[in-house]
């Protein structure tokens, strides 16, 4: 694998091997920690991020590697650069990977054809954040074994993650069932052909789940108003402390962050004895280490 741009068109198989690796690196595993030893590995970051750029620093530097931090404030950007010579021009000081975030759909995909060094796509605009659902999927593999048969609900704004509709690709190709609920307006039409299950209303599906995972409301993406306001999405999709009690003994919570307290997610909820929300993020970093190995 020279790129990772998508969770699409992968295997069974081939997100098994990228699990089995990153169990090697979780904390005393035993991957080696000098596989990027003078190499140098670009965060090129076109929009925010707080979790996946730490991430992928971490798991850089605990694998040797120096890490450059690129961010379009304070660049060039502002004054007119494109995309691609932006790409080429970091690409030039010699980084053996770019690890890239856009707000547009398919960016990492057109770096990756004009660049030598590999690709990741740290999240492309509403298209998929493979890296995440990876870590997802890893955090659910550790704590059921196998995803087989387990029912994963992914609740809020599906119409402009791209954290569900690469965990939606993923968790299916794991064997897992999974099912999307949120208003009418933030499903994507044809959602279905992914092999998802749609539910409108939150509260018959919630029992049925071994794990929901709670999604942020996208504003960035919404250009028009999607439903009536924040406070009713919250009553209607948000995951409260006593719609929490109506889940199955052992089901898990899972947010890929930030999280927007006291919307998608009550703060009882997101710090309580269900959720796995900072697993998440610390087994990231092992997900990480081990995507930076197999495509450097
Ligand atoms: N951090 C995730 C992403 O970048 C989810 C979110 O921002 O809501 O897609």
């Amino acid at each position: 694998m020279r790129h990772l741009l998508g969770i699409e068109g992968w295997r069974r198989e081939e997100i098994e091997a990228l699990l089995d690796r990153a169990e090697a690196h979780l904390p005393g595993g035993s991957a080696s920690s000098s596989v990027l030893q003078g190499r140098v590995v670009a965060n090129v970051f076109f929009e925010d991020s707080t979790r996946t750029r730490t991430s992928f620093e971490m798991a850089a530097k605990t694998l040797g590697a120096e890490v450059l931090n690129w961010t379009a404030q304070g660049s060039s950007i502002s004054k007119g650069e494109t995309l691609l010579d932006t790409v080429r021009n970091i690409e030039a000081t010699g980084p053996v990977a770019l690890v890239i975030r856009h707000r547009s759909s398919g960016a990492p995909h057109l770096a990756a054809r004009h660049v030598r060094c590999a690709v990741i796509n740290a999240g492309d605009g509403t298209h998929e954040h493979p890296s995440q659902a990876l870590l997802d999927a890893f955090t659910l593999r550790r704590r059921w074994g196998a995803l087989d048969g387990r029912t994963v609900l992914i609740v809020g704004d599906i119409l402009h993650s791209r954290v569900a509709r690469s965990n939606i690709l993923c968790m299916k190709a794991l064997g897992a069932r999974v099912v999307v609920c949120g208003p009418p307006t933030l499903l994507p039409v044809g959602i279905q052909q992914l092999g998802t299950e749609v539910a409108m209303h939150l509260d018959p599906v919630l029992p049925q789940a071994d794990a929901v995972m709670c999604l942020r409301l996208q504003t960035e993406r919404q250009s028009e108003s999607f439903f009536p306001s924040t406070r009713e999405f919250s009553r209607l999709y948000g995951l409260n402390a006593q719609r929490a009690s109506k889940m199955k003994e052992g089901a898990l919570v899972m947010h890929p962050g930030p999280i927007n307290r006291g919307v998608e997610l009550a703060p009882a909820v997101a710090d309580g004895a269900r959720s796995v929300i900072l697993e998440q993020v610390a087994n990231g970093v092992a997900v990480r280490r081990a995507i930076l190995e197999v495509c450097v």
